[in-house]
């Protein structure tokens, strides 16, 4: 077992509804460190690479175009495995086949407004915490 940091996005439904404080109490009553915070509005440009991973795939467009539609809250969480325990505490991609108490059970409208993001493996949480922090800004 590993100490590792993970991102997260509450992506702009959850801002909207104003899910902020509920889902980070959810991490933080996980034993989940919160070790960088920032809000913004993503530009086009960088949703897209964000996501680049997937730009092959049917449902690009809408998923840049979600993620622009208004601020997100951008977060590292850091803890043992923590790449996995974020994982299992957003729940599947699609709500409706996610487990009960899970983020995306309770909280997404649906697969396209599922709420949160989060990275799926060591490789793509490192890409994904530089594109959006700097050493200095992550407070582990
Ligand atoms: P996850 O966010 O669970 O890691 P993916 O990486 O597969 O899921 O997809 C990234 C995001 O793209 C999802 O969170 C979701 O918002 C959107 N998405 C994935 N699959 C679909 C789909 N079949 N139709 C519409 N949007 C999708
Ligand atoms: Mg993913």
């Amino acid at each position: 077992m590993a100490i590792e940091r993970t991102l997260s996005i509450i992506k702009p439904d959850g801002v909207r509804r104003n899910l902020i404080g509920e889902i980070l109490g959810r991490f933080e009553k996980s034993g989940l460190k919160v070790v960088a915070t920032r809000q913004c509005v993503l530009s086009k440009a960088e949703a897209e690479g964000f996501y680049a991973v997937h730009k092959e795939r049917p449902f690009f467009n809408d998923l840049v175009a979600s993620m622009t539609s208004g601020p997100v809250v951008v977060l590292v969480l850091q803890g043992e495995s923590a790449i996995l325990r974020n994982r299992d505490l957003m729940g599947a991609t699609n709500p409706k086949n996610a487990a009960p108490g899970t983020i995306r059970a309770d909280l997404a409208e649906s697969i396209e407004a599922n709420t949160v993001h989060g990275s799926d493996a060591t490789d793509t949480a490192a890409f994904e915490i530089s594109w959006f922090f700097r050493g200095t800004e992550i407070f582990g």
